[in-house]
């Protein structure tokens, strides 16, 4: 297995967000028999990184990383479905647009989010009413303690929204090696999210992924030009009390049902109404079109992100109430920390967001 295991190798080119980081050791496991070789992690610092685009380094130091190299991509066709087994380390967009040239559709609503295979199911992907678990048949994972590979069934991943057993029970008890999907033949194109809902009922699933392309390239920086991890934060979820009292106060809070009766909110929209879209403070930012992402303009420090998220945080907070809880996973040198834990080295305070955010001056109003 190739390992690195100098003082130095730098991970800049391995997180979306651009940050100076770097580990003293790195394992690209790409067979059983490699994954066996690791070093036992029980007592060691690490984390396990996929393509980075949902990752920030806080700090300089990074831990000791595990990068999958397991790739390949197996078609099996059935009567009325095709079976498509695929490595973790594929890329997530080059196997949707894999798929639709082989004749099978349903990941067209999901073109375009960066990442490998590997990490999808992690946080269950999910784009214009499509989620990662809509497809998905098992999931292989090799357990560290057992050494061992297992098939985890779609049902005991336990999906739900941006959340999986991955980051739960079975988080940092191994890793995911390869997944298998389950189309069926009988295909209808997913038109009911807005900016989808204008295309013909009889759209192709090429046209429709045209269409999320050329949406999702009109709202978000592309990170090679503008470096950002997507989404900062997840979509708030409040109960129907609290919600009731957010509508009365603001009228036209966007809002979205969920099964079990709680509410989703759009953290862009608070984070917009909070009069921060556009803000920039120093080399960091939040991306003029689209409040939900931070954007980086040139900073080398993670802890420069950390600060304008926890200013947003608060910001959020002060105005509605409302706590957001980032998306993005916050790794130290120690592993993978949670947002609150993490200290703000340099708090941006005492700033007042005038007009579109972009024009600041010093004021008391947090
Ligand atoms: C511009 C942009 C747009 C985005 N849009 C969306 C969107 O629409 N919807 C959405 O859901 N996400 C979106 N994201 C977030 C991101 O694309 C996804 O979270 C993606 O799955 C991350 O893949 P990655 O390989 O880069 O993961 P990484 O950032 O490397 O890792 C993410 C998590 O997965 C874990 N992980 C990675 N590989 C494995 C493995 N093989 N086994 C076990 N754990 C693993 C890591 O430990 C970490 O916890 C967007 C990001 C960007 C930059």
């Amino acid at each position: 297995m190739a390992m690195h295991s100098n003082q130095n190798y730098s991970l800049k080119s391995s997180n979306s967000f651009n940050i100076k980081a770097s580990c003293s050791r790195i394992y690209f496991p790409s067979s059983l028999a490699e994954l066996q070789q690791l070093p036992d992690l029980s007592s060691e610092n690490f984390y396990i990184l996929g393509d980075g685009s949902n990752t920030l380094f806080v700090e300089s130091q990074a831990p000791t990383i595990i990068q999958p190299k397991f790739n390949g991509i197996n078609i099996v066709e059935q009567d009325d479905h095709f079976i498509v087994t695929v490595g973790a380390a594929e890329n997530w967009h080059d196997l949707v647009c894999f798929c639709l040239d082989q004749g099978i559709y349903g990941l067209e609503n999901l073109a375009l989010i960066p990442g490998s295979v590997g990490a999808a199911p992690v946080q269950n992907i999910g784009a214009y009413g499509v989620e990662f678990a809509d497809f998905c048949q098992e999931i292989q994972w090799y357990e560290f303690s057992s050494e061992t590979l297992h098939s985890l069934t779609k049902q005991a991943c336990r999906f739900a929204y941006r959340d999986s057993i991955f980051k739960q029970e079975r988080y940092n008890k191994g890793l995911i090696t390869q997944v298998t999907f389950n189309f069926p033949k009988a295909w209808q194109a997913n038109l009911s999210y807005a900016g989808l809902d204008t295309l013909a009922k009889k759209s192709t699933a090429k046209q429709v992924m045209a269409q999320v392309i050329a949406l999702r390239s009109s709202k978000l920086p592309d990170p090679k030009e503008l470096p950002n991890a997507g989404s900062f934060f997840k979509n708030p979820i409040v109960n129907d009390a609290d919600f009731a009292q957010l509508q009365q106060q603001y009228p036209k809070i966007p809002h979205y049902p969920q099964k079990n009766g709680e509410i989703k909110l759009a953290a862009g929209w608070l984070i917009d109404q909070a009069g921060l879209k556009g803000f920039r403070h120093g080399d960091v930012g939040v991306h003029q079109q689209q409040a939900l992402v931070l954007v980086n303009y040139g900073s080398e420090l993670g802890a420069e992100i950390i600060s304008l998220a926890k200013y947003i945080q608060r910001k959020v907070a002060k105005k509605f109430s409302v706590s957001l809880i980032p998306e993005v996973r916050m790794i130290t040198h120690k592993g993978e920390r949670s947002f609150s834990s993490l200290s703000d080295l340099n708090p941006i305070e005492n700033i007042t967001v005038i007009g579109d955010g972009n024009s600041i001056r010093g004021s008391s109003d947090d």
